[in-house]
């Protein structure tokens, strides 16, 4: 993690300063070794943040009535939620979801800025507050930050590199239960390798993910990677609250101690707020996309004014707007509008949620001919039932239709009519009637009741095609 010299290359254009927060002049990696401030939302974060890991952990190992608190075992293309399970088969619920979290990320970013970036965000959490701590006890800058004094020795290396293996191990494990679930992640780290190498291939590369994640690519994940900061310049406007610097009061910056009467900002220049930016940048150049909003700048620059006797809060979370001394607007186009969209999502959701019984059942009519005339003049058609068991038990499943219709029903393979939990199948059935039945139009809307055998039943309707 050395810094490279710029190349003595006239074919190089000299840049004025670093390219980009995290790159050289010449092009190479600039490592941010970012100070420490342990101010007052330091403290906050650090609580956030440990709290967070916690239930990170803890979420695999939690069920309701039953069934895991989340389990996304997408081999079974089943989705555990809060207990409940989602199919393939709901996809309206599933589109409903996913409108839901998205809309709610866009409705915090424009009143919250990147509120989830720099508090809850995995990446920062696991970064700034458990693999940069370890770095800072190996280089010997434990409580402070930046550049260790002197190098780190081989064996600190080999050491600081066996604790991230471990912890990565640990967390890779702990997200692979999230989608395997702790009892089927338990059975594999038991076995042997040899006998369930895929499983063993996919624990290898998600450790290795993490370790390439926290030893290498760091920051680098929130400026190049993730989407959601480029997404900022369109969720945010002036009125969202975002980690800014007031030029109004800090400018014109000078060095050193300000005299009495001088016409000067209360910046003091002491590049503070940059040295403590685990992105590298500085904070006074304005709105960046690199800013996660982790309040390190805040707490550093609040800690330099009270030490020059000025007030704290020359970076502070505010608006664009509020810093430029406009008044701070609560109710505008987007704070009405996302929460109404919101609104009419959860709605959905929760109809959608509470209405859904303990199976699905569709009839769809076989390709082919119509219907076939038997001797006896009745009709037959065929169709496939499609029926999906939501419960928690096997079920057997009935078929029974109004008497006055004198529909035959033929199911043609009755094992199919017992299903085990979150299962699906086609059952073909037949369906005979009187050829008098569809006599005008040669249709007849018609409905057959179907029952699990307890207390969920429901009505399918559809159409029989014969002789007009
Ligand atoms: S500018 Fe401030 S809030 Fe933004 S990432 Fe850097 S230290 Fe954190
Ligand atoms: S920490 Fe505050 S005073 Fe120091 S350079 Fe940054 S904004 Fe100016």
């Amino acid at each position: 993690m050395t810094t490279k010299t710029v190349p003595d290359n006239d074919a190089l254009l000299d840049a004025p300063e670093h390219v980009l927060s995290t790159l050289e002049k010449d092009g190479s990696r600039r490592w941010l070794r970012p100070r420490l401030s342990t101010g007052f939302w330091w403290h906050k974060r650090r609580v956030v943040a440990y709290i967070l890991m916690v239930i990170f952990v803890a979420i695999p190992h939690l069920s309701i009535n039953g069934k895991p608190l989340v389990l996304l075992d997408i081999a079974a293309r089943q989705f555990t939620i809060f207990g409940r399970t989602f199919l393939p088969t709901d996809t309206l619920l599933l589109a409903l979801l996913i409108l839901t979290v998205f809309v709610s990320i866009v409705l915090v970013t424009a009143i919250a800025g990147r509120v989830w970036c720099g508090w809850a965000c995995p990446q920062t959490v696991y970064m700034e507050f458990l693999f940069r701590p370890i770095d800072r006890l190996f280089e010997g800058t434990k409580g402070k930050g930046g550049k260790p004094r002197h190098a780190v020795s081989g064996a600190l290396q080999v050491a600081r590199f066996a604790v991230y293996f471990v912890l990565c191990a640990f967390l890779a494990h702990t997200f692979l239960a999230y989608f395997v679930g702790v009892d089927r992640l338990s059975e594999w780290v038991r076995r042997s390798p040899i006998e369930h190498p895929m499983p063993f291939l996919v624990m290898v590369f998600t450790v290795g993910l993490m370790l390439f994640d926290f030893m290498f690519f760091r920051e680098q994940l929130c400026l190049i990677a993730c989407p959601y900061g480029r997404f900022q310049s369109v969720m945010l406007d002036e009125q969202s609250m975002v980690v800014a610097y007031d030029h109004v009061r800090g400018e014109p910056r000078k060095k050193g101690k300000h005299l009495e009467g001088e016409n000067v900002g209360d910046c003091v220049d002491c590049n503070q707020c940059v040295v403590v930016c685990p992105t590298g940048i500085d904070i006074r150049k304005g709105l960046q996309m690199e800013c996660i909003n982790c309040t390190q700048c805040i707490d550093a620059c609040d800690s330099v004014m009270e030490k020059v006797g000025s007030p704290t809060g020359l970076i502070r979370y505010s608006s664009q707007d509020s810093i430029a001394g406009k008044v701070r607007r609560m109710f505008r186009a987007r704070t009405i509008v996302y929460p109404l969209i919101l609104l009419g999502l959860m709605s959905g959701l929760v109809f959608a949620i509470s209405t859904k019984s303990g199976f699905d059942a569709r009839i769809i009519r076989q390709p082919g001919s119509p219907f076939t005339m038997l001797p006896s003049l009745e009709v037959v058609n065929q169709f496939r039932m499609r029926l999906v068991n939501r419960t928690d038990q096997e079920q057997t499943y009935s078929i029974t239709a109004a008497p006055e219709l004198g529909l035959g029903i033929e199911v043609m393979d009755e094992d199919k009519m017992t299903l085990v939990p979150g299962k699906s199948v086609l059952v073909p059935i037949n369906i005979t009637f009187d050829s008098r039945l569809t006599r005008g139009s040669g249709r007849k809307e018609v409905a057959i009741t179907i029952n699990d055998g307890g207390e969920n039943e429901r009505d399918v309707e559809f159409f029989l095609l014969g002789p007009s």
